[in-house]
């Protein structure tokens, strides 16, 4: 392929990127948002492999191998293991970054191809991609242990945490230095070395340092920082659409990142320096014993109070998505919408276990887009509700975010279902959700809880129904 032919690949493949962002925006245009994404991809894929001069036989085992790896885990994984596929992903994108970054400067050929000015941006390049590649991959590796639960959510507090930061973050601009005036000379290892030791090392006391709660921050971070570590990438290979993929997905990655703290009431800082989240506070201590007793109710009994109800509020959680009830819960809403009852949805912006987690299993089961809305749009509306039904969710209904300023969670927004008329949880036990906070919400007078798993219990109301 001609290089005018390739460049053009390159800005067409660009374009697709950014209507792909465009469409992933709204739920009704995310579909053709994807299959841009994919024709982007193929198209730059195609267009960089052209462009290449070297053994193919090993672009293209490649190639096959990375293909045939991603399709077997991309077909095996459950919907509730894909955020922590996500952060796998991410920490693939980290790896490369590291790898390309030593790959270019073990390169015999670079000091004759660059020199003075050139080498040094060059070698700041490098220096860069290794290090925001290892944190990328250390971080994700941790963020895939906490969103498994192989590694507790509880934070990781450090004596003198702030310092340590500090010190890593002089330590690797000495060793930047460093590693430029060695390098001129044919050096450099070293500083390169350590530097990546340290980078590893700062990924995982960052990400350990973050509590349950505010893990929706890291896992949006983390995919910016996969996003510029890519693009640093780009720039080491001289790849003009590596770099604008990554600013993409970094910048992408940051706005969603900003769009988490707002949700969560968070300063961005205060998230990265870590130690929200801790469970050491009074609401997360409280034990189940100091809050009274709750209500059960069963399936039927649901059932006549949803048949007698005008209005109706569902929110989904992460155990719907554990359950898989989605389908179940269109199959109700299509009965209660028979039957003139008013039957919305609402979605806090970090339920589930990842960015829209929600939404799209309710666009899997058919949910129609225009009763599902933002938390924002249907808070106040909740004293004019007859009945909630929160299935298998449990932080994002939590009053004493509002009430306990010891909680983990206090500050954040939750969904106030409370005051409307009843509001009926479904899970399975009294079970903490992810921050490690009880609920008050269970001992209201108004809550029944209906316990069991919610795609058998909802199987039941809808038999019911
Ligand atoms: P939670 O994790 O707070 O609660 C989920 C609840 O679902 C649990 O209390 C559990 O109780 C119940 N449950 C689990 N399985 C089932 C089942 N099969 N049937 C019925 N119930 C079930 O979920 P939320 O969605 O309320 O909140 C999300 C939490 O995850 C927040 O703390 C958020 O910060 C965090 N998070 C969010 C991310 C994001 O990007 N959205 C990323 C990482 C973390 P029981 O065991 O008793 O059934």
């Amino acid at each position: 392929m001609s290089e005018g032919i390739i460049t053009a690949s390159y800005v067409g493949a660009t374009i697709l990127f950014i209507l792909a962002l465009g469409g992933l925006s709204n739920q009704e245009t995310a579909r053709r948002g994807n299959l841009y994404g994919m024709i982007g991809m193929a198209v730059a894929l195609i267009a960089t492999i052209s462009g290449v001069t070297g053994n193919m036989g090993i672009l293209i085992g490649g190639l096959v191998l990375g293909g045939a790896i991603g399709l077997i885990l991309a077909k095996r994984v459950q919907m509730t293991e894909m955020p922590e596929l996500v952060a796998m992903l991410h920490s693939l994108v980290g790896l490369a970054a590291v790898l390309v970054g030593f790959a270019n400067f073990m390169d015999p050929e670079r000091l004759s191809h660059y020199s003075g000015i050139e080498l040094t941006i060059h070698d700041v390049e490098t220096y860069l991609g290794i290090l925001i590649g290892a944190i990328t991959l250390s971080g994700s590796v941790i963020a895939f242990g906490k969103l498994s639960g192989k590694i507790g959510g509880n934070p990781m507090l450090l004596p003198a945490r702030h310092f340590l930061n500090l010190g890593l973050l002089i330590a690797s601009i000495w060793l930047c230095a460093e590693f430029v005036e060695q390098s001129a000379a044919g050096g450099g290892s070293m500083p390169l070395l350590i530097m990546t030791g340290i980078a590893l090392l700062f990924g995982i006391h960052m990400v350990m340092a973050i509590g349950g709660a505010d893990m929706p921050v890291v896992v949006s971070m983390l995919n910016s920082y996969s996003g510029w570590a890519a693009s640093a990438t780009g720039f080491m290979l001289n790849n003009d659409l590596l770099i604008v993929t990554g600013a993409l997905v970094g910048s992408s990655g940051a706005i969603l990142s900003y769009i988490m703290c707002r949700a969560m009431n968070r300063k961005f800082i205060s998230v990265i320096a870590g130690g929200f989240g801790t469970t050491s506070g009074g609401g997360g201590g409280a034990s189940v014993e100091d809050q009274g007793e709750v209500i059960a109710l069963q399936a039927p009994e649901v059932a006549a109070l949803l048949k007698e109800s005008k209005e109706v509020m569902i929110i989904p959680g992460y155990g719907m998505a554990v359950a898989q009830a989605q389908h179940i819960v269109n199959e109700i809403t299509k009965t209660l919408r028979a039957k003139k009852i008013n039957v919305r949805f609402g979605i806090h912006p970090v339920a589930g276990r990842m960015p829209g987690h929600m939404n799209v299993l309710l666009a899997e089961a058919k949910v129609p887009y225009d009763i599902v809305f933002e938390m924002d749009e249907i808070n106040d509306d909740f004293p004019k509700v007859d009945v909630s039904i929160v299935i298998g969710a449990n932080d994002i209904v939590n009053p004493s975010a509002q009430t306990d300023p010891d909680s983990p969670i206090a500050g954040m927004p939750v969904m106030e279902c409370w005051l409307g008329e009843t509001t009926i949880v479904l899970k399975r036990g009294m079970a903490t959700g992810y921050a490690g906070v009880q609920n008050p919400l269970f001992f209201k007078e108004n809550t029944r809880m209906l316990f069991g798993d919610a795609k058998k219990s909802l199987d039941e109301v809808f038999k019911n129904l």
